[in-house]
């Protein structure tokens, strides 16, 4: 007999720190057993035990067509099939490094590489070796990725320097990184008085979606840029998350926001491991080989990755494409906001292109002070009942959630008639 959720995810921690390959798989914040996952088709997806789950996680955001949609797995074998690794160039990959420049207007120049973490620290060392300063800005509750210049979060007051937030970043590395809070305009104004000169980059995610989703107000992206044009400071767009899943034009096209450097993943890898950062000309040749900024991976470009990108890049083109993604998140989150309505659950919830965050407050939060002031245990209580149901949110309340092309109206009104019982029994 196969062995059950509870039985694998024991024996996977005696082999595996945790038992898992990454921190919030584990379910810690949410308490019980990791569920492991078989196989997956479209909006589904199906746990060892054989119960089948509608998936608003999609792998954390790359799964924008669902799982295994049939054209990416099939350039996927294709491409396998002559070969899955080259470490030299191939056609494929200035197809879609034209293609993302073509996509994204504020991209010259763009270098593909394994991971969004990969990508972050490659800005940021890019950043530091173009304007020759140090210090970086970053905001509380954005995640960047792992690299030690950005796992450090706030200490106390605008302009205290960072702390690590990992044990094994050293204080002096945390010390460049300035923590500020997201969508506070003067607290960032009176930082770049302050010590402008001293800025290499602001880097930031233009929708938060690393502590549930947090929508920046146009007037502190647009804040953001206006300052650093004026201390020659580079701002870097993390769009690890919203880049072609808030819409074809990312989030900087949703704001008319033009970075200097932009971070790319998820979503351009079509579920393999794929990332890039790219922007101005003039900064993307500081890189080596044309360049002293050196950077490197032996899989970047993985032909196989590449490929998955490409179709699904490909599809997410066609015209209504993001209108239909839209409209069915709207669904979902409308949905649920009249359905905890109707129980008298405090409840509220949003949704930006196929990206959406549900929150148990009255409104949805605007900074990371009012996201970590919402009700974690009812919305622990919410994910465990509705996983239950055979519905699968993030198992974390500071967690953007995400739909797909395959989700239909059959998977939504699915999900809303479990949420409607759910509540049901809370009030
Ligand atoms: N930036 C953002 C906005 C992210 O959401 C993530 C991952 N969730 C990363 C960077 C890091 O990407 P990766 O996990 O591929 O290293």
């Amino acid at each position: 007999m196969t062995m059950t959720n509870q039985q694998l995810f024991e024996r996977s921690c005696q082999y595996i720190p945790g038992g898992v390959n990454s921190p919030v798989r584990a379910f810690k914040s949410v308490g019980g057993t990791p569920v492991f996952f078989e196989r997956g088709q479209g909006a589904y997806f199906w746990d060892v035990e054989g119960k089948s789950y509608i998936d608003y996680v999609g792998s954390w955001g790359p799964l924008i067509l669902g799982h295994a949609q049939p054209d990416v797995v099939k350039v996927v074998q294709d491409v396998a099939s002559r070969g899955t690794s080259f470490g030299a160039p191939t056609a494929a990959e200035l197809e879609i490094a034209e293609l993302l420049c073509q996509l994204l207007p504020s991209l010259e120049l763009v270098r593909l590489v394994s991971s969004g973490t990969e990508a972050g620290m490659s800005a940021i060392r890019l950043a530091r070796g173009y304007t020759g300063r140090n210090r970086i800005i970053k905001f509380e509750g954005c995640y960047h990725g792992h690299d030690d210049a950005l796992l450090v979060k706030a200490g106390s007051g605008a302009l205290t320097f960072g702390h690590p937030s990992s044990a094994g970043v050293p204080e002096e590395t945390a010390s460049h990184t300035l923590v500020l809070n997201y969508n506070d305009v003067a607290e960032v104004e009176e930082t770049f008085n302050k010590l402008g000169s001293e800025i290499a980059a602001v880097i930031v995610e233009p929708i938060a979606g690393n502590m549930n989703l947090v929508q920046a107000s146009p007037q502190f992206l647009e804040t953001l840029r206006t300052l650093c044009t004026k201390h020659g400071s580079l701002l870097i767009l993390d769009e690890v998350m919203t880049g072609f899943r808030v819409g074809l034009e990312c989030a900087q096209g949703l704001y008319g926001i033009q970075p200097d450097l932009t971070i790319l993943g998820k979503v351009i890898g079509g579920g393999l491991p794929m990332a890039a950062f790219g922007g101005r000309r003039d900064i993307m040749e500081r890189l080596a080989p044309l360049g002293p900024v050196y950077q490197a991976g032996t899989l970047s470009g993985n032909p196989v990755a590449v490929a998955a990108g490409l179709e699904t890049l490909r599809q997410i083109q066609a015209p209504g494409f993001f209108d239909k993604l839209s409209n069915m998140t709207r669904k979902l989150t409308d949905g649920l906001t009249a359905a905890a309505k109707k129980h008298g659950v405090v409840f509220s919830a949003q949704a930006v292109g196929g990206m959406f965050g549900i929150y148990f407050r009255e409104i949805p939060p605007k900074s990371f002070d009012e996201v970590m002031a919402s009700d974690r245990d009812a919305f622990n209580c919410f994910f465990h009942a509705m996983l239950e149901e055979g519905v699968y949110f993030a198992p974390s309340a500071f967690e953007a959630g995400f739909v797909s092309a395959a989700h239909g109206d059959a998977e939504i009104d699915k999900t809303l008639a479990a949420a409607d019982r759910v509540f049901s029994q809370k009030s």
